[in-house]
């Protein structure tokens, strides 16, 4: 059976959702349809890793809108339907269960999938948290684990292990780099987020080579390190990041590879499609117009208000200034920037109180910080950031004076 819209959405993710909103927002009359692969309608995934998984919201609660939102806007919610091909010429989607859907422009935000650990196979006990289906599942174990074995020492796993020792669990993190958090903040951050989670009883391993996991009838018993060493758990986190969902676009002739390449509208090189959130990449102008995809609801946000005006015919550039945050224990991360190249870090304040920022410099100029409960800092940050501002580190690291008033003491 074939149906038709004249925009069709693959994603019913933030990226996904917040494009149809922002479309009826700039008064777009025409028909949409959200195709999903995921059987619920949009929610926020940050609380997967936090507040959810911690019980301390319901599901309900993080839904993107309520049901009753999609059906007032006539936004057609396709739910539990993945799309297996493109056909760009006809405009035409291909659907798993072998429908078509006809299309007058598609906005691809499809996200991506777990990276899954190589040569292994679905295990009882062995989990990745990217949908509310992993956390339900993982969630169902916990109460026969007292072992669990993180491997990945990004946000994700460092905030499933900041929750799941609330719980009582015995945590490993695992991390194959020398630091925790290496491929996205400075030194100095990572050292504090170690320090916080052997504080809290996590035991943080570095450098460390994983040789095997362990099975036993279909169910984790543990990871086999290179050393030999066994680490025996009932369950098994696996948080090594993701690979974006772009397989149909790519077969279908986009330009692209790790995600599909996006120009500043976030077009894709096939007609009448863009692409959002996760799986773009795009040249970002806060990292010297370095391509890259950027996984944080401000980028999925940020593009889909993007693509929404574009179609109405705004010229605009994707130009938003990049943040992020994280909640670890008590700790509140805000992340204004992207460190992606910077070649000095300035430490403001004392690690050790538990508020202090890491600001990263490039040439001179302040392109990120990482403010550790200190949302003054990352407020303010925000514009030396916009206003691409060259300070000088020896004033920068003096916690005592605000960076509004460096900055003003700076511009020209
Ligand atoms: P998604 O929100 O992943 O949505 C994509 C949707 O498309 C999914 O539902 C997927 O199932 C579906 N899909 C994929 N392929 C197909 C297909 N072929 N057909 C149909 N549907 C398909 N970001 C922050 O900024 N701060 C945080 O604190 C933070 N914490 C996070 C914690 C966790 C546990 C996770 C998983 C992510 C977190 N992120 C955080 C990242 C943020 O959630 C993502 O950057 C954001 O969701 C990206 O939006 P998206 O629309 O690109 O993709």
């Amino acid at each position: 059976m074939t149906s038709g819209y004249d925009i069709v959405i693959v994603g019913a993710g933030h990226g996904g959702a917040q494009a149809a909103i922002a479309l009826r927002q700039q008064k777009f009359e025409g028909s949409i349809a959200i195709i999903g692969e995921e059987p619920e309608l949009p929610y926020e995934r940050p609380p997967l890793s936090k507040e959810y998984l911690a019980k301390e919201k319901s599901f309900e609660r993080i839904l993107i809108r309520p049901a009753d939102f999609w059906r007032d806007r006539a936004v057609t919610m396709r739910l539990g339907e993945r799309v297996v091909a493109v056909d760009p010429q006809a405009h035409e989607l291909q659907c798993a269960d072998g429908q078509s859907v006809r299309y007058g422009t598609l906005i691809w935000a499809a996200g991506g999938h777990p990276r899954r650990m190589p040569g292994v196979g679905p295990l009882a006990g062995l989990h990745h948290v990217r949908t509310r289906a992993d956390v339900d599942q993982l969630e169902a174990e916990l109460g026969a684990t007292d072992r669990i074995v993180v491997i990945g020492g990004g946000y994700i796993g460092l905030e499933a292990a900041a929750v799941l020792t609330k719980f009582g669990k015995s945590i490993t993190v695992l991390e194959a780099q020398d630091r925790v958090l290496a491929r996205v903040a400075g030194e100095p951050l990572s050292r504090f987020f170690e320090a916080e989670h052997r504080r809290h009883g996590v035991d943080v391993r570095l450098g460390v080579s994983i040789e095997r996991i362990e099975a036993r009838d279909g169910r984790v018993t543990g990871v086999r390190l290179a050393s030999g060493e066994m680490l025996a758990a009932e369950m098994i986190i696996v948080g090594i990041g993701i690979v974006p969902a772009v397989e149909p676009l790519l077969a279908a002739g986009a330009a692209g590879g790790n995600g599909v390449t996006v120009d500043a509208q976030c077009r894709t090189s096939l007609p009448d499609i863009f692409a959002i959130g996760d799986c773009a990449a795009h040249a970002n102008g806060f990292a010297d117009g370095a391509v890259m995809r950027v996984e944080s609801v401000q980028n999925a946000t940020d593009q889909a208000a993007l693509v929404a005006k574009t179609i109405m015919g705004q010229a605009l550039s994707y130009d938003a200034v990049p943040w992020f945050w994280s909640n670890q224990y008590d700790i509140k991360l805000q992340t204004v920037g992207l460190s992606v190249g910077h070649d000095e870090t300035v430490v403001r304040g004392d690690p050790a109180t538990g508020h202090f920022s890491v600001v990263y410099l490039k040439q001179g100029r302040v392109v990120a910080l990482d403010c550790v409960n200190m949302t003054k800092d990352y407020v303010q940050g925000r514009a030396l950031i916009t206003l691409r501002i060259a300070l000088d580190p020896e004033a920068l690291a003096r916690s005592d004076i605000p960076l509004m008033e460096l900055a003003a003491a700076a511009a020209p």
